[in-house]
């Protein structure tokens, strides 16, 4: 048939010898239970691109839920079924994972929402995925193991760099291609080919975007900030105006886009010293400053952003010029530390993204000092003891001092400065 293709040479040539091993098997069970099983996806697309992908997803022509559940038995690996969806996940001992569903036609009831599924064939649960790129799948069973099937123009498309949509109500359906769209045409620099481009731009016009959820657009957005150029997405999203229908009151800007570049360029660094960051809400810190408090408010609310968010990005707001200024000049980190103190990894993020090479340099060392910078010696209770005092606000002051102290001078002897302190504010040790 003109729809399929041999890539088994492809697939032996290209995929680690455990890796055609447990497709065989999957293919292998497949024709067990008399079920067409084939791998689909982004898998598909990137064997094809000759990219590292692990992401097995396999669909079924039949029942998926009894076929995952003999792949589990035969397999030794743990299943996790989600019914409703017909759908499940397998996963192996050493943690690896694959996915496995029925081959499904999805209804739309309304624009925008989660559709109803129904069971069927490879080509309807092709035709139902976002671009032709994602919409090739190849069969495991045995004697057809390795064909390719491509019934959309999928491998031309690939050939050719284009994304584009399987049918015209496609971002309507599910507006969160749209946002889709731009993330794999800047993952592998591609180009959103032009039909698709105006079916793009007219259903962001027509205000689609704004009635997908918050949690859902969130997603989009996280996994643009996963890819490895997340700015190029961003421009991108600036320039065919989705970041306004995402964010009403950004104005991107060189200046903004400049922020970015650095606050990516410190990413690194931050989460050597944060652990994990939340990237996405390191990046609304930009892409949201300056908003009025209503529209943040509004904001906050339907991307599930802890409020405490825009009570923070309100107070860095204010002071980051200033901490600019401070640590331009290289103040001493006890001198930053009555300013920002021990920031939270949004508001280092916020500040980073104002700061050149050197100076960020300077403002992660300042972190890094103030994270482990500890007292050893001496604690409130030492000094009440020690010196026979009661227990005041002083105490505090004189523990913050020190605290200071060590920040410029972590070679400093506690005991020693301690003593000075007390005698400054108590004239003389008692
Ligand atoms: P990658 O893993 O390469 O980043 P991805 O993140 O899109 O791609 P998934 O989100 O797991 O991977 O999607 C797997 C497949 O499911 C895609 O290749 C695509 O065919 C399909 N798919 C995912 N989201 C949608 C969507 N919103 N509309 C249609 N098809 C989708």
């Amino acid at each position: 048939k003109e729809d399929t293709e041999d890539v088994k040479d492809l697939m032996f040539e290209r995929l680690p010898k455990r890796l055609i091993n447990l497709l065989r098997l999957l293919g292998e069970y497949g024709e067990e239970l008399n079920m067409p099983v084939y791998v689909v996806g982004g898998f598909v697309r990137d064997l094809l691109l000759g990219i590292e992908n692990f992401d097995v997803d396999i669909v079924v022509e039949g029942d998926g839920l009894e076929y995952a559940k003999y792949v589990a038995k035969q397999l030794e690996a743990t299943m996790v079924s989600y019914e409703k969806f017909l759908t499940a996940s397998i996963f192996f001992k050493d943690g690896y994972r694959i996915d496995i569903a029925t081959a499904r036609t999805e209804y739309y009831e309304r624009p925008a929402e989660l559709p109803l599924v129904d069971i069927s064939t490879i080509k309807k649960d092709l035709y139902r995925r976002d671009f032709t790129i994602n919409a090739m799948a190849i069969k495991l069973n045995l004697g057809n193991f390795g064909v390719l099937y491509d019934f959309f123009g999928s491998r031309d498309d690939l050939n050719k760099g284009i994304i584009r949509v399987l049918h015209k109500l496609s971002f309507i359906e599910d507006p969160t291609r749209i946002i889709r769209a731009v993330r794999f045409e800047q993952r592998f620099g591609f180009n959103i080919e032009k039909s698709t481009l105006e079916l793009l731009e007219r259903t962001l016009e027509e205000g689609y975007l704004e009635k997908v959820t918050g949690q859902r657009v969130r997603q989009e957005l996280e996994k643009i900030l996963e890819e490895k150029k997340p700015l190029d997405a961003i421009k991108r999203l600036a320039n065919l105006k989705i970041l306004n229908h995402i964010f009403a009151k950004t104005y991107y800007t060189k200046v903004m886009e400049e922020k970015l570049k650095r606050l990516f360029a410190g990413f690194q660094e931050l989460e050597k010293i944060y652990g994990q960051i939340n990237k996405f809400y390191c990046v609304l810190r930009i892409l949201l400053e300056f908003y009025d408090e209503q529209t943040l408010k509004e904001v906050v609310k339907k991307y599930g952003i802890p409020k405490k968010f825009a009570d923070d990005l309100k107070v860095t707001e204010k002071k980051v010029g200033f901490v600019k200024e401070m640590v331009e000049k290289r103040v001493k980190f006890s001198e930053l530390y009555k300013i920002l103190g021990k920031p939270v990894s949004e508001t280092a993020a916020h500040i980073v993204a104002y700061l050149d090479r050197e100076d960020r340099k300077y403002l992660f060392d300042y972190l890094r000092r103030v994270f482990n910078t500890k007292l050893e010696k001496v604690s409130g209770n030492m000094v009440i003891k020690k010196y026979n005092l009661k227990a005041s606000p002083l105490i505090g002051k004189i523990m913050n001092e020190l605290f200071c102290k060590k920040l410029d001078n972590p070679e400093i002897d506690e005991i020693e400065e301690l003593d000075k302190l007390v005698a400054k504010y108590f004239g003389g040790v008692k």
